[in-house]
């Protein structure tokens, strides 16, 4: 049976995956609280409603595009929320980065009333999003996982299902870690690069093609901060939000990780220099503002 789709969050991620599916011939469905949103999202061929309550009668699988945990919860379970309407047998995808403990409730609720619940969280932005090339690790029963497939092979390049629900959040927020400290750690390489006399586009490319290279040379500092785009469609706020994540997690472990809390020390004393509506990248301008600021 083909899956019909409705898309809660329409933003930078939502309503290019939303698109893409268009593409690929699902019916789908789309709801944001932004009437501009829904708007550009119709545009699109995304059949846009007022309301999710609307969206969840007409749809058997819901995918979430919302900017953090909370907002799960309450799309969810909260006043006017899912969980009140949905169809039995309705699978919901997350797709946000959002808590394992949050996938882990809202799962639990869902699953007296005969609902699904995956955590799917992605990467590959905006441009992914819209190619059907994200790649995505999914938390689930492997029974919903296999279920939702046709879906997640139409939105993604490659998939891994990490294990039970909440497993997908985790993996995905160790991840962001990474990039998160990557940008901070390229910036300094190109820095020492430069002050001993290299061209910093020739070094760039020498990190990339060697074993320190990472997505933050090979696609972030090419793409969006050599060229002072800053334009990769990643706000500061959620990238800051995925790296508090990040600390929580760590602190709830009771492990001593250094250079997790290090990472997680620049990007919070970051907020005195770059706004939360700039791009991720931007955090390359704390560590080196000649070299990666304004046109000099
Ligand atoms: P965004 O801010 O562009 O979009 C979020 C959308 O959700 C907005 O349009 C907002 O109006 C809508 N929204 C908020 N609350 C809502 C509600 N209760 N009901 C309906 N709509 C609601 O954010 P984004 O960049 O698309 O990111 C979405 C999620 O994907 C975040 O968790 C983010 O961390 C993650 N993510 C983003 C990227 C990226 O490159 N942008 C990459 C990977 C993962």
């Amino acid at each position: 049976m083909q899956h019909v789709i409705g898309v809660i969050g329409l933003g930078n991620m939502g309503r290019n995956m939303a698109a893409t599916l268009v593409k690929k011939e699902f019916t789908v469905y789309g709801f944001d609280l932004s009437a501009d949103v829904r708007q550009l999202a119709s545009e699109q061929g995304i059949l846009p409603e007022n309301d999710v309550l609307e969206l969840a009668k007409k749809c058997s699988t819901i995918i979430l595009s919302l900017p953090k945990a909370e907002h799960v919860e309450a799309v969810c379970l909260g006043e006017n929320g899912l969980k009140a309407v949905l169809n039995q047998g309705t699978t919901i995808i997350d797709t946000t980065t959002s808590v394992a403990e949050t996938s882990r409730k809202v799962a639990q609720e869902l699953e007296s009333l005969g609902v699904e619940f995956v955590d799917a969280p992605v990467s590959g932005g905006p441009a992914g999003a819209a190619s059907g090339t994200m790649s995505m690790v999914v938390g689930g029963k492997k029974a919903t996982y296999e279920h939702v497939l046709p879906v997640l092979e139409a939105m993604t390049r490659v998939r891994i299902h990490v294990g039970e629900v909440g497993a997908g959040n985790i993996a995905k927020i160790a991840n962001n870690l990474l990039a998160a400290a990557h940008l901070i750690t390229t910036a300094e390489a190109l820095t020492m690069a430069e002050k001993a006399g290299l061209d910093p586009e020739q070094a760039l490319q020498a990190i990339s093609a060697g074993s320190g290279g990472s997505a933050a040379s090979q696609v972030m500092f090419p793409n969006w901060v050599m060229n002072k785009a800053y334009n990769s469609g990643f706000t500061m706020a959620l990238m800051r939000k995925d790296v508090g994540l990040a600390k929580d997690l760590v602190e709830s472990l009771g492990l001593d990780l250094p250079m997790a809390q290090k990472t997680a020390e620049l990007w919070r004393a970051s907020v005195d220099q770059v706004e939360d509506s700039d791009d991720f990248c931007a955090i390359a301008k704390c560590t080196n503002p000649a070299l990666f600021g304004e046109e000099k």
